[in-house]
């Protein structure tokens, strides 16, 4: 048996049943237990310093260093009580993971003797040996320091993997000379200063914007689940995340029977225990399901405060991973394992408000209407005017695969508002020219009230890359493998910038013009940026096209969607609003742009690793058989024309193939381009593809599609 039936042979043997007992759990008790929140901190600390800390917290101010012992030493307490031995700073550098370096609590006091300690420096500043993070060139390794200094608006929380519990401290990551080398620095910078445009555009409404302003995440993540036998036989998916070979199997997702389908019990099992896990570390895990690919599923929070989402997402990827490990499954979060199959995303849902107000929230009155619809029209002006930059934080080795392919959104950026709200963006277009003055169909913001908008009606364009969502605005070209910081970072930044100028224009309004004058604002925002509303079908051709003769840009290559970061009114706007310095900015095209190449170039590699250690040995497996049976047949007398057209047709794809492998081979010893490295591996890929089909499924070895995908 090859060790593709063995796998098999395996996963048919497997007994588990999954039906028989029923433990109790309490969710409300269970929920939060392994976070250092507010009623954790309520609860270990003195009230002066719960109190000082909550400022903090909730005012972004700097954190008292007087206060810091207290804090850290009731962290420590609750942490051990919990059965942590360790802590650890836990950030998010400029690869795609987290990083985490553990320090146990443990001080030898001599004598034998330990006693525990962790102090308030400990807490608010760790100093990890940085030399071997990507930073584009920032920090030479001789200058190895890095700082990570305690974000308190993220709480601490324990780790709990294999029985072993670790506090884990949330933190921002940066040079020794302060420069910024992690994603979580700009997103708490484009927060606040979001925050504050947008209390700004309040404030120009006469509404007291004391509140505290807070931008919002709920970021869906799919993934895909295989069983780990399978996953052990392909060197492809152990080292690249996705399969570099494979037919398309008869059966995929034509039948559209997986999406919303009753859900398998291991895979239910699965869920569960990733639920109870995320449930603990206080992640509001809300929804599950079956996706469209088979072999694909959804997980969905409920949305939170930006920074903390973002935090929890990369908790809720890790966790993905390790609990499919348990259950002999492996979770991958490429954005596009299986070709011609549906590929994964993390569909960004984001809004901004002020205190209890949402600002996409279109509200039941005409002066709620007003503030919707400035929102709105900043955004339309937003993203049309840096579409290329949200393109950017996107791009990646994985998901060129996906957006422009069939089921993603393009990679053209255009916005969906529905049918109902592009009415009213036409309304305002139209503006309030004497003639239409009579026309009852010109809208008068801040007169006239909005008619109800349904909220569901507006969210069935699956193929738009950036939907309005009823309350929020749905960016769903991230993909699925990719933190949430980088487009938010631009997101926020760029919305702030429209509010700013919004702002600016009607702060020097008299109160008498304000109606006339935020009519003439927004309609002269739909009339320069309506091109980038598209209620369509995106996945269409012609939109391709239309878009084109739009003007609206292109990049479905993440080279060249990289690019705008070089741009030099980009990083203007950075600069401007203190989300980025240049050198922050260019270190970033360095450190992505390097990543991109080295995923081309390892995925070039194992691909002819495998075209030569294992598929073509099938082949030449297979062709051996055949000449034997040519030879059998000839020397018995029997008609060999059959086996010899056989044998030739595979000796034919056998020879294509090694050519291909050759010119491959070529391409990688001679550091080719990534896009020739691409095109060379497509040709590999296409006659192993076809020979899949020919050779004996005895002797193929690798796991195929409708074994990856239909069996767990
Ligand atoms: P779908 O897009 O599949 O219909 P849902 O309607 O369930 O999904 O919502 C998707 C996500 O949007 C959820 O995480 C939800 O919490 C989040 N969400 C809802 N309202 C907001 C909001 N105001 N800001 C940010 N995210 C939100
Ligand atoms: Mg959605």
């Amino acid at each position: 048996m090859n060790a593709r039936k063995s796998a098999l042979a395996k996963i048919a043997a497997r007994t588990d049943t999954y039906a028989d007992s029923y433990i109790p759990y309490d969710v409300e008790k269970e929920y939060g237990a392994d976070v250092f929140g507010l009623k954790n901190m309520e609860h270990y600390l003195a009230k002066p310093v719960y109190k000082k800390l909550l400022e903090t917290i909730h005012k972004g101010s700097q954190l008292d260093e007087n206060i810091a012992d207290d804090i850290a030493h009731a962290m420590k307490t609750w942490a051990m009580e919990r059965g942590a031995t360790h802590y650890t700073h836990w950030f998010l550098p400029l690869t795609s993971a987290s990083a985490e370096k553990h320090d146990s609590f443990l001080d030898p006091a001599g004598d034998g003797i330990a006693i525990t300690r962790f102090s308030g420096k400990n807490l608010i500043i760790g100093e990890p040996d940085a030399s071997s993070f990507p930073s584009g060139g920032l920090r030479s390794t001789f200058e190895a320091r890095g700082y990570t200094a305690w974000d308190p608006t993220s709480p601490a929380f324990i780790k709990r993997y294999g029985g072993v519990a670790t506090l884990c401290i949330p933190t921002v990551f940066c040079s020794y000379t302060g420069v910024v080398l992690d994603k979580k620095t700009p997103i708490l910078r484009s927060i606040q200063i979001l925050g504050a445009q947008a209390k700004r555009l309040l404030r120009c409404f006469g509404e007291n914007a004391d509140a505290r302003p807070s931008v919002t995440l709920g970021a869906e993540q799919e993934y895909f689940l295989i069983d780990k036998n399978l996953y052990m036989l392909r060197p492809d998916i152990m080292q690249t995340g996705r399969t570099l070979f494979g037919a398309p199997p008869a059966k995929h997702q034509q039948l559209e029977d997986h999406y919303f389908g009753a859900i398998n019990p291991r895979i239910l099992a699965f869920m569960s225990d990733v639920d109870k896990e995320l449930w603990r570390m206080g992640i509001p895990a809300k929804t599950r399901h079956n996706e469209v690919a088979p072999a694909q599923f959804e997980i969905a929070p409920v949305f939170e405060e930006l920074n903390l989402a973002i935090d929890h997402n990369m908790l809720i990827m890790e966790t993905l991973r390790i609990v499919a490990n348990k259950h002999g499954l492996v979770c991958l979060l490429h954005e596009k394992p299986f070709a011609g199959i549906n590929g994964s995303g993390k569909h960004n849902n984001w809004s901004i408000s002020v205190g209890e107000r949402n600002l996409l929230n279109p509200g039941t009155n005409p002066h709620e209407n007003a503030i919707f619809l400035t929102t709105l029209c900043a955004i339309i002006k937003a993203v049309d005017t840096h579409s290329d930059l949200l393109r950017v934080g996107t791009a990646c080795a994985g998901n060129d695969h996906r957006l422009g392919a069939n089921e993603a959104p393009p990679a053209i950026i255009s916005m969906f508002l529905g049918d109902q709200l592009t009415e009213i963006i036409d309304q305002i277009e139209k503006g309030q020219t004497k003639a239409s003055k009579a026309d009852k169909k010109v809208l008068q913001i801040g007169i006239d009230a909005l008619p109800p908008l349904p909220c569901d009606v507006t969210d069935r364009n699956r193929t738009s890359p950036f939907a309005f969502t009823g309350n929020k605005f749905e960016f769903r070209a991230p993909g699925a493998s990719q933190s949430c910081a980088n487009v938010n970072i631009v997101l926020n930044t760029i919305v702030a910038e429209a509010f700013d100028e919004i702002a600016t224009k009607l702060e020097s309004t008299p109160k008498d013009k304000f109606q006339s004058v935020l009519q003439s604002i927004l309609q002269d925002i739909v009339r320069k940026h309506k091109r980038i509303i598209f209620n369509g079908d995106g996945y269409d051709n012609a939109w391709k096209v239309e878009a084109k003769k739009r003007g609206l840009p292109n990049f479905p290559t993440t080279p060249e969607a990289l690019e705008p970061l070089l741009k030099k009114e980009n990083i203007a706007l950075f600069k401007k609003y203190g989300v980025f310095q240049e050198a922050e900015l260019k270190s970033r095209y360095e450190v992505f742009t390097e990543e991109y190449r080295k995923k081309i170039k390892i995925e070039a590699c194992i691909a002819l690793d495998m075209a030569k250690t294992m598929i073509i040995p099938a082949v030449n497996r297979q062709l051996g058989y055949l000449s034997d049976d040519v030879l059998k047949a000839k020397a018995a007398g029997i008609d060999a024309t059959a086996a010899t057209a056989q044998a030739n047709k595979v000796a034919s794809l056998a020879n294509s193939l090694s050519g291909a492998v050759d010119k491959l081979e070529a391409a990688i010893a001679a550091s080719q381009k990534e896009s020739v490295l691409i095109s060379d591996m497509g040709e590999v890929r296409k006659y192993a593809d076809l020979l899949e089909r020919e050779v004996s499924d005895d002797i193929w070895p690798l796991p195929k599609y409708s074994e990856l995908l239909f069996i767990y």
